[in-house]
């Protein structure tokens, strides 16, 4: 294969100049910080006096970790480090755990932030001959403007079609003939599971490639999207403390996605111990971003939990790459004592043939108990009133589930297209267990 780069010497850069950079550009950064009132308190109060302070990579640890609890406690302004005037945009998390946070650009971070989506997209084999629809939610969520203007940097025909209305979806398809649709996995399975509906043969469409992110999905998902819509599918993983889109991408060898170190420290730590864990090992992602002013942030903890590859990939960049994310610490269910996270659970239903392409994760009180139920949309050849067959598919998801997380749900089988969709990301779990006080 021959692989094609943005910013060949960037993204090739020796390891020892990246570190090397990444020093430079974290000592710049720490004097930004300094400008925000927040960390302006919270370095003074970890003995940090100035840059001078960091003189190997190591030192970085010197700093405290920042969390999204410390983002909306400096709601609206705290974290700025530039006057007001300077910031011409801003962005917030879609607020999945809770109050959402805003960061703010001013105009060279967004130029730096196309420049990272822009290689992003390239790294996957696109060009500027592209006709590129954004699937996604536009607005203050960052999926939809980020892409948006990453892909127009490539020099792609942008269709800002945002998602929803399948129909609508289709037809822009066949009128400008998109080529790279970018979406939530889940919007991906969806829009293949109308096609039939809406009377659209694959061979009148253009599709190629497609970027999933935005949520967790498994393997199994890839290959599925892969199969039905018959397309190559690139994971994208951004967040909006880290701008967004371009944090993490696969590239055309479409195993880990490179993390642009020139843009971002990356470390992966405990989450229970908070130690930074040796090369390989599976912990929470922690990144520090260098890339832009305004809105500094230093050692954020992302909750998503993954792994650093340890083998350099044949593409030959030399920014590390990180695991598919398989979720969130925060994401985790205790069933009855037992930890599960929702990843598990969609990795086997996924891999099974006969069921559909959207599923739900519900647990609920019953009595002292817990009870996990899934449920999950069958596929479109299998019978919903013949009841044989039906039994003997719940009975195999049930026994597949109950080997690999070690609880017995009860799974319910529902036709295809009856289950919930978003528009956004997903919602796959309904807990409806009363919160410990
Ligand atoms: P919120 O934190 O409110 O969901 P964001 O829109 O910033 O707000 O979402 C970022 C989060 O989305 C990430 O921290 C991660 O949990 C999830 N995410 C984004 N991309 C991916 C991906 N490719 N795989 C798994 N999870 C992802
Ligand atoms: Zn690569």
């Amino acid at each position: 294969m021959t692989y094609q780069y943005w910013d060949k010497e960037t993204e090739t850069l020796p390891r020892g100049d990246l570190e090397a950079f990444q020093l430079s550009s974290l000592r710049a950064a720490v004097v930004r910080a300094f400008g925000s009132p927040f960390y302006a308190a919270r370095l003074a109060e970890a003995g940090i006096g100035g840059p001078e302070d960091f003189r190997t990579q190591a030192d970085l640890r010197r700093i405290p970790f920042t969390t999204k609890g410390d983002l909306r406690a400096a709601f609206p302004y705290g974290m700025l480090a530039v006057p007001k005037d300077e910031i011409i945009r801003l962005h917030a998390s879609s607020g999945t755990t809770g109050v959402p946070t805003t960061i703010y650009f001013a105009k060279k971070d967004l130029e730096r932030w196309s420049s990272y989506v822009a290689r992003s997209i390239y790294s996957t084999g696109c060009t500027r001959s592209d006709v590129f629809q954004n699937m996604i939610t536009y607005g203050l969520f960052t999926g939809g403007l980020g892409f948006h203007y990453g892909a127009e940097e490539v020099g792609m025909l942008v269709i800002p079609s945002g998602p929803g209305n399948t129909a609508r979806q289709f037809r822009l398809m066949k009128d400008f003939g998109t080529t790279v649709v970018h979406a939530t996995p889940s919007f991906l399975l969806h829009v293949q599971s109308k096609m039939e509906e809406e009377g659209v043969a694959r061979s009148e469409l253009a599709l190629r490639k497609a970027f999933a992110g935005a949520e967790p999905y498994s393997e199994d998902t890839r290959r599925r999207i892969e199969k039905l819509l018959a397309v190559d599918v690139y994971n994208s993983y951004g967040l909006s403390e880290m701008n967004g889109p371009g944090v993490a991408f696969e590239c055309q060898a479409k195993d880990g996605m490179h993390l642009w170190e020139d843009g971002y420290i990356a470390e992966i730590v405990d989450p229970d111990t908070l130690e930074v864990l040796p090369e390989g090992e599976t912990g929470e992602l922690v990144l520090t971003i260098l890339c832009r002013e305004a809105t500094p942030i230093l050692r954020y903890r992302t909750r998503d939990l993954t792994s650093f590859y340890t083998e350099v990939c044949p593409c030959g960049r030399t920014h590390r790459r990180i695991r598919r994310i398989t979720g969130r610490t925060d994401d985790m269910l205790i069933i009855n004592g037992v930890n599960v996270f929702p990843s598990q659970i969609e990795e086997v239903i996924m891999a099974m043939g006969e069921v559909g392409n959207n599923y739900l994760i519900v647990v609920e009180k019953d009595g002292a108990l817990d009870r996990l139920t899934v449920k999950t949309e069958v596929g479109p050849d299998i019978f919903m009133d013949d009841a044989r067959p039906l039994n003997a598919l719940r009975e195999r998801i049930r026994k597949t589930l109950q080997a690999s997380i070690s609880i017995n749900p009860h799974v319910e089988l529902h036709e295809p297209g009856a289950l919930p969709v978003s528009e956004g990301k997903a919602k796959r779990v309904v807990d409806s267990r009363p919160k410990d006080v």
